[in-house]
């Protein structure tokens, strides 16, 4: 049994992630502020005797002690980390470097968890680790892209400078159960409209693509990634199946049966274009690929938001 601390352990991955490393039988340590995740996604854990609940914002020094360290701690939708983004970008750096320090005094290993956004509007298709990105460094997504490219160069040079044990994964869209279905993300937003029989808002014409990644394939993905030993990273973690956000209203009208229509609004600034990952490396270093498809993944997502939010 490990000792294991998952930072944001209380959002939607976190509390995933912290569901899977308990039936493993570990202990686990959850560490949130409630910026953008929610009590309610591990109420069933409290009274768990390996389970432990703080509330603590990372951007101040935290003093505990672990075998391991998950690092998911920050907002991830867009809506969420622009709400506030200086303190996006404190989460990113100055938190980053408070869980770095811990990590280092206890010798713990850190997986921490990067984005596709680091490769921002990608010129390259699909995207592999070692592309650099093309990221707008003063726009409005900035302060979660540019934080997360920060974190990323911490974890290396604290691995350089210290012989620190650090993970990187990078993860591209990433949806199901617990997802806060007022975060504005898109899959959240189809369902809940489709449910509640009004129109799906498709931002821009509707062709910009996405790949979806359902959050059991993804938790795995991360455990795979913590408990091997021949690579820091960063290694992709997610779903080469590249849809446009037409292709996903169209399947979140078919899974939920709504014969709600589609709304067409003004596309946000710097909306990436198309995003797919090259998933290569998690292939052959994790033997790691996806296995739930999306009509899978969107029903049973729908099933949670009509018992959790319709009350069904
Ligand atoms: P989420 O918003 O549901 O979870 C993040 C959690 O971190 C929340 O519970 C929030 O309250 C907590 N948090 C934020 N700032 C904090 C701080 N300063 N101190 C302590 N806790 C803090 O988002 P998620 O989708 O579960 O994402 C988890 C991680 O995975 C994030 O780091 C995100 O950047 C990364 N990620 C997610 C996706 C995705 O599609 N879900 C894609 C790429 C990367
Ligand atoms: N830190 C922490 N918990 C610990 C150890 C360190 O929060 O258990 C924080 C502390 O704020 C420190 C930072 O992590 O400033 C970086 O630690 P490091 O040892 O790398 O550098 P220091 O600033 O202590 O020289
Ligand atoms: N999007 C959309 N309608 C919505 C919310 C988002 O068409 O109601 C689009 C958004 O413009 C983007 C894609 O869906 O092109 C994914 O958006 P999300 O916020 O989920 O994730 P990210 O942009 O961070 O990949």
């Amino acid at each position: 049994m490990a000792v294991i601390i998952v930072t944001g352990g209380a959002g939607f991955l976190g509390s995933h992630l912290c569901d899977r490393l308990l039936e493993r039988g570990d202990e686990v340590l959850c560490v949130d502020n409630y910026f953008s995740g929610r009590k309610a996604n591990v109420e069933h854990l409290i009274g768990n005797p390996r389970f432990e609940l703080i509330r603590h914002d990372i951007v101040h020094p935290l003093y505990l002690e672990a075998d391991q360290i998950y690092n998911l701690a920050c907002p991830a939708s867009p809506v969420a980390y622009q709400y506030n983004p200086i303190k996006t970008i404190k989460t990113s750096t100055v938190g980053m470097v408070n869980v770095l320090g811990l990590a280092k005094r206890c010798r713990a290993r850190i997986l921490h968890t990067s984005t596709s956004e680091v490769y921002g509007d990608p010129d390259v298709h699909p995207q592999k680790e070692d592309y650099w990105g093309n990221v707008n460094p003063i726009g409005p997504r900035s302060c979660y892209d540019e934080g997360k490219r920060v974190a990323e160069s911490l974890c290396m040079n604290y691995h350089l400078a210290h012989d620190l044990d650090v993970r990187i994964v990078r993860i591209f869209n990433t949806y199901g159960p617990r997802m806060d279905p007022n975060d504005g993300r898109v899959v959240s937003n189809f369902i809940m409209q489709a449910l509640r029989g009004e129109s799906l808002t498709v931002y821009g014409d509707g062709k910009q693509t996405r790949s979806f990644c359902y959050v059991d394939d993804l938790v795995e993905g991360l455990i795979r990634m913590m408990n091997q030993d021949e690579q820091t990273g960063p290694v992709n973690l997610g779903n080469p199946v590249e849809n446009t956000m037409i292709e996903l209203a169209r399947a979140v009208l078919e899974v939920t049966g709504s014969s709600s229509e589609l709304q067409f609004d003004p596309l946000p600034q710097d909306d990436p274009k198309q995003r797919c990952p090259d998933i290569t490396l998690a292939r052959k270093l994790l033997n790691w690929e996806p296995t739930v498809d999306l009509k899978t993944g969107l029903t049973a997502t729908a099933e949670y938001y009509r018992k959790t939010q319709l009350g069904d």
